[in-house]
């Protein structure tokens, strides 16, 4: 057994920018990565807070709520409450998911700064910034847009270009535009408040240098970054959507996201311990204990912001106060390399990757949940690949479903539903009865090593072990002559499959609790624990209850099939956008005469049209086969959109495209409610 760590643990996730939903790499890279974690340890019996929460403040969503004229509170909230209900879809064990923009957040924001203000890590500066007279309003980051000075990307941010990902600041863009009305901007002088980092920068670099677990590519960045010294950054800004910064000099300012958002792992502990198990005293319990151990799960580009920016703030806060006041330093973070979809970045805008809403609507959960941890990127850049997916699909149901559903149906069958007893053991049994005894330690100390993907990589290696002694011992020709030795091999086989429904504890819950339940045992997996797997886990003549099997055989095809079917019908959504009056001018559209239809050979859907447009005749390829027969269409005066570039389909080139209306069930054409003539234009 390895030392049991019973301690107190703050398991945290990064905050989830409130303006998208978070897709595969997100998840694996913070929230499912730190959620394994904590269901372990608290399964080992340490006391256990697990936070986090949306990022609600900042400029990508205040830009989105002046766009769609709502106030940035109501979809700032709205866009929290959707994603806290697919965190709880995905079966994240969070005792507080919260949302920056929160009472107790706010003002515990605003004490800490004066804190460290008052500790006099806080300089005031007057800098240039740019104005936008129509809206009037500073125009911070996103707020504007213009040309990359880089790679003179005509459409670049104030914070990034999208072209060339090079981080830019408003005043480097030419021609600058306001992101809202598109005026010029003009500069204006503006004051603005300042953490003094160049002051920590020596105790930060001690702190880096004493902490000993941090892993070794976490502690070289942050040293280089200190060695590069470290840069002021401005703590408030001219922003109406955000924390209020309340003190003098400072109206109308809010306070930086960066600043603030971090402060939400402590604050989340605060609320919980507040408003959710009222009992305040266990916010201190937690947070001002020097024992309490907190660790972070976060993407590799969030390290510097974990293991300086953050301690950085804390030492700051914590300069004037006693002992027993101070908050307690990070003690590790579990960083995440990317993880890639097919080998191309995450796009949202290109619709490259899956989201995790859409990966409910196409597999079950724990497929996900396994599959990401599986693969999860721990050591490089790692591709979602749907190949993969299929092979763990596959695992599932081979591997552990196959080795649990074989020893529970036998025991049902030849035992009546009752575990049999051991007899004597040989060499085979005492080999996988060692395997039984130590595989809780195997996967314990991976996953104490934030190894995650070699924990359920044990733990698969594990039940295929399983299969491998079952067939060795092969106790289906045992049961005729000699029913005790079968029953001597079901009875290790079933301690196995208990081990596995511990082990499968902290990855898949769902499954974890299915095989619970077969088992018949009652007690919640925590109270059972961790330590709990072994060889007597279970005793003879406990009854277990007939099982179903775990899970479900899926076509990686039909999953992808549905999987571009959401992407088209995403597509559509976002190509709603206003058009001008000259826009619709341009289109020349008008009623055509069907003379002849013929099918596309090889195509399914696609018909070839000839029609008449008056002046001249033409090729229209359409995809309506499913729908009409040509038949049907000749004779038919229809709508075109005529000045349309020709497209080639199929080796056939349309020059044109006809209207029609489309519904779930059905398409329809559109024509003419009386008898024009072929070329008329619809205005
Ligand atoms: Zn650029
Ligand atoms: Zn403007």
């Amino acid at each position: 057994m390895t030392e049991t760590i019973r301690n107190k643990w703050v398991v945290t996730s990064a905050w989830p920018y409130v303006n998208a939903i978070p897709h595969l790499g997100n998840m694996i890279g913070s929230v499912l990565s730190a959620d394994v974690f904590a269901r372990y340890l608290r399964l080992k019996g340490n006391e256990v807070i697990f936070v986090s929460g949306s990022d609600s403040h900042g400029t990508p969503v205040a830009v989105a709520a002046k766009k769609q004229n709502v106030p940035a509170k109501e979809l700032a909230m709205k866009n929290h409450k959707t994603i806290k209900n697919l965190f709880k879809l995905w079966n994240i064990s969070y005792d507080n998911y919260t949302v920056t923009h929160n009472p107790t957040h706010i003002k515990f924001v605003q004490d800490f700064y004066l804190d460290i203000q008052k500790n006099g890590y806080i300089f005031e500066k007057e800098i240039e910034s740019l104005f936008c007279k129509k809206d009037n309003l500073y125009l911070p980051d996103r707020f504007v847009e213009g040309i990359c000075p880089h790679c003179e990307y005509e459409n670049a941010r104030g914070d990034q270009c999208d072209n060339c990902q090079k981080l830019l600041v408003p005043s480097e863009l030419k021609n600058p535009r306001c992101a809202i009305c598109e005026s010029t901007p003009e500069i204006r002088n503006t004051k603005h408040w300042y953490m003094n980092f160049p002051k920590l920068q020596d105790r930060l670099e001690k702190l880096i240098n004493e902490n000993k677990i941090i892993p070794q590519n976490a502690r070289q960045m942050c040293l280089n970054s200190i060695a590069e010294g470290l840069p002021e950054r401005a703590i408030t800004r001219d922003l109406e959507w955000g924390i209020p910064a309340k003190f003098k000099g400072a109206e109308n300012k809010t306070i930086y996201v960066w600043f603030e958002a971090v402060l939400g792992y402590v604050s989340a502990v605060k609320e919980w311990a507040e408003k959710i198990v009222n009992q305040p005293k266990k916010f201190d319990n937690f947070w001002k204990d020097k024992n309490t151990k907190s660790v972070y799960f976060i993407g590799k580009d969030n390290i510097i912001f974990h293991l300086i920016v953050f301690p950085g703030l804390l030492i700051a806060f914590n300069d004037d106060k006693s002992e027993s006041e101070k908050l307690v330093l990070p003690y590790n973070v579990s960083s995440t390399e990317f993880l890639m979809y097919e080998n191309e970045k995450f796009s949202k805008s290109r619709g490259v990757g899956i989201w995790i809403d859409e990966a409910l609507e196409l597999a079950p959960l724990d497929y996900w949940r396994f599959n990401l941890i599986y693969n999860r990127p721990e050591k490089s850049d790692t591709s979602f690949l749907w190949s993969e997916f299929d092979n763990n699909i596959k695992t599932l149901n081979d591997v552990i479903g196959n080795f649990i559903h074989r020893t529970l149906t036998f025991i049902i069958k030849q035992f009546d539903g009752k575990i049999p007893k051991k007899i004597d053991l040989d060499n085979t049994d005492k080999e996988f009865i060692s395997k039984i005894s130590s595989i809780g330690d195997i996967v314990g100390n991976a996953l104490e090593n934030f190894e995650l993907r070699k924990a359920i990589r044990d733990t698969v290696k594990f039940a295929r072990e399983g299969n491998v002694y079952l067939n060795d011992k092969a106790p289906w020709h045992l049961i005729k002559e000699k029913k005790e030795a079968a029953g001597h091999v079901f009875n290790i086989c079933a301690q196995a499959v208990y081990a596995l429904a511990v082990l499968f504890g902290p990855f898949i819950p769902d499954t974890s609790k299915k095989i619970l339940d077969y088992l018949n045992i009652q007690k919640e997996l925590n109270d059972l624990g961790w330590n709990s797997i072994g060889e007597n886990s279970l005793f003879a003549g406990h009854t277990i209850n007939k099982p179903k099997p775990l899970f479900q055989k899926l076509d990686i095809k039909d999953i992808q099939e549905k999987y571009i079917k959401l992407k088209e019908k995403e597509e559509g959504k976002s190509d709603v956008e206003m058009i001008s009056y000259d826009d619709f001018k341009k289109l020349d559209i008008r009623v055509a005469l069907i003379e002849n239809v013929e099918k596309v050979k090889k195509a399914e859907n696609l018909l070839k049209l000839t029609i008449d447009l008056g002046t001249e005749k033409r090729t229209i390829v359409a995809g309506l086969a499913k729908y009409y027969k040509a038949n049907e269409l000749i004779g038919k005066k229809i709508i075109v959109l005529a000045n349309l570039e020709p497209k080639k389909l199929r080796g056939i080139t349309s020059h044109g495209m006809l209207l029609a209306a489309e519904d779930e069930k059905t398409v329809s054409i559109l024509i003419p409610d009386k008898d024009v003539a072929p070329g008329s234009k619809v205005l």
